[in-house]
């Protein structure tokens, strides 16, 4: 990575914390010995197909495309690019499926394959966590502990609902949409994919699914647990491509339903790519969530959640806690907390069972995180990051703390996507509900407080489609996940995940 893209360090720590009780900057007394996980488990092709129709099958051009591990820069594999042509052979193939077998077998039928698919990734779950972290840069303990689990999960959940339509939607009649085209991002991509592609197949529709440039490998392993579990060829379609041909898959117009999560930006396009047709369309878009500490709160829990709410996944998540908003007269108590806990978070290779926060995942996405803090430092909020050695090569960027900040700095109005926390300040609850809500988007909201009537009467004012008490970023397959205004309409999870591949009609 250039050193042109680093912004300078204003104010460090290579001392231990203040709480510690060490004394006045006394050396952090130990280190973690390195913990690599090894890749052994991983065979890395060295070239990766389209998956259409049950077999894996080279892009009709012959085009290809490199993913590279973002935590060293290197290579991992070649994977054949889709076009225009791919994509319409990849929706036949799903309407053939959809027509052909998927939609008239009997839900327990459909619920067999979807077991098995969950008991596969949970066999295999430590070569899917691997490669997770190697083509995305996230912490092996964030696949190992969270993504790849709660894939599986989706997949156990929606097994279960696939014989019991009838009972999810009492008195209606719940039949399959069709061939669901549906389009993810880089952050959580096996994560992604199972909250979209286990509803749909539960509900009986088959998908085409593109996966984000930057990481296509986790879903062409999905290709495989599909062949493993004898999925018939054409229910699940996985074709890797750029932006452009996840347009063509939005458009076409053999598809039923679309479903993308990713940036507000595509998500506006993708919804005029649909209007006036009459595709079912969800969109799970981006977030600039409010995490807000009263002063009743339990302070070092509430350190945890808003370490866990913005610098999991190095804050590449859409429904991180990136703003918070602290009650003034404990504000000072609570920054010197978060500044101590800062100091011990360990930033590095991503492969390493003791980092927290892994690599970036791209270039560019490094470079709109550098972009978004220098405007931070030229709008005149006070920055704070850690000291800590970042690797030689790679993507990495250190945790940052913004104090002082305005609510007109782009640092507390637009989403960064990566491990940046803008700290505001509020006096009264109501002054807390009007910053909070003051957001093109409203994707998720965290509350920390001592009083269950101030968490009731916060949520009914949030505008926000999740609201964590005394907690952040929790997930749970059974529990519907979206937002409102510019995060997107439509909920994934639950029965409300369920709902959005169905069309219901009357008994
Ligand atoms: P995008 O929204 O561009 O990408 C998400 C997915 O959409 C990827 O599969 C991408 O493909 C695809 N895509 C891109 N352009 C089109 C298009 N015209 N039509 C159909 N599909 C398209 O996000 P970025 O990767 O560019 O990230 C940019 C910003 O978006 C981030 O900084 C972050 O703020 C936000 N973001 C939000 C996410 C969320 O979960 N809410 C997830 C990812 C990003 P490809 O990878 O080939 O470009």
């Amino acid at each position: 990575m250039a050193d042109d893209t680093r912004v300078p360090i204003a104010s460090t720590t290579s001392s231990a914390p203040s709480s510690w009780g060490l004394g006045d900057g006394q050396a952090i007394p130990w280190e973690y010995a390195p913990a690599p996980e090894s890749r052994d488990i991983v065979t890395l092709k060295p070239r990766y197909g389209l998956f259409i129709g049950g077999r894996e099958v080279q892009a009709a051009d012959g085009a290809v495309f490199t993913t590279i591990d973002p935590s060293t820069e290197e290579p991992l594999a070649e994977v054949a690019c889709a076009s225009a042509v791919d994509i319409d052979t990849a929706v036949k193939a799903a309407r053939r499926a959809s027509d052909k077998t998927w939609r008239k077998l009997s839900g327990r039928e459909r619920a067999k394959y979807l077991f098995r698919i969950a008991r596969i990734l949970q066999e295999r779950s430590r070569e899917f966590a691997v490669l997770e972290s190697m083509d995305s840069g996230k912490p092996i303990k964030e696949s190992r502990d969270v993504d790849i689990p709660l894939a599986a999960a989706h997949f156990w959940y929606y097994a279960g609902w696939a014989d019991k339509l009838d009972y999810a939607f009492p008195g209606r009649k719940a039949t399959p949409l069709g061939v669901a085209a549906q389009i993810i991002p880089w952050n959580f991509p096996l994560l992604m994919l199972s909250w979209k592609i286990a509803p749909a197949l539960a509900a009986g529709n088959t998908v085409v699914l593109k996966p984000a440039s930057t990481t296509p490998l986790s879903a062409l392993l999905f290709a495989e647990v599909c062949q493993q579990a004898d999925l018939p060829a054409g229910v699940v379609n996985i074709v890797p491509g750029p932006g452009e041909v996840g347009m063509s898959l939005v458009t076409h117009p053999d598809v039923d339903k679309v479903a993308f999560t990713g940036s507000t930006e595509i998500g506006r396009k993708i919804f005029r790519g649909v209007a006036g047709t009459d595709k079912a369309l969800t969109l799970e878009l981006g977030g600039k969530a409010a995490n807000i500490v009263f002063d009743d709160a339990p302070l070092d829990q509430a350190v945890e959640g808003i370490v866990n709410g913005i610098y999991f996944n190095q804050g590449e998540v859409c429904c991180a806690g990136s703003r918070l908003l602290v009650q003034e007269s404990i504000a000072d108590t609570l920054i010197d907390k978060l500044k101590d806990r800062l100091a011990t978070i360990r930033v590095g290779d991503p492969l390493d069972k003791n980092t927290d926060v892994g690599a970036i995942n791209s270039k560019s996405q490094l470079e709109k995180i550098t972009e978004l803090v220098a405007s931070g430092v030229a709008e005149g909020a006070e920055l704070y990051q850690p000291a800590c050695d970042l690797p030689e090569r790679g993507y990495f960027f250190r945790p940052t703390l913004f104090t002082n900040v305005a609510q007109s700095h782009r640092i507390a109005r637009e989403e960064i996507f990566g491990p940046v926390l803008s700290v505001l300040t509020f006096r009264t609850p109501d002054e807390a509900v009007e910053k909070a809500n003051n957001t093109p988007y409203g994707l998720s909201a965290g509350i920390w407080t001592d009083k269950g009537s101030r968490i009731l009467s916060m949520v009914s004012k949030m505008k926000a489609g999740v609201v964590w008490a005394n907690t952040f970023n929790r997930f749970d397959p059974t529990s519907p996940f979206g937002g409102y205004k510019e995060s997107g309409f439509g909920r994934e999870g639950g029965m409300h995940g369920l709902h959005a591949y169905v069309r219901l009609e009357d008994r």
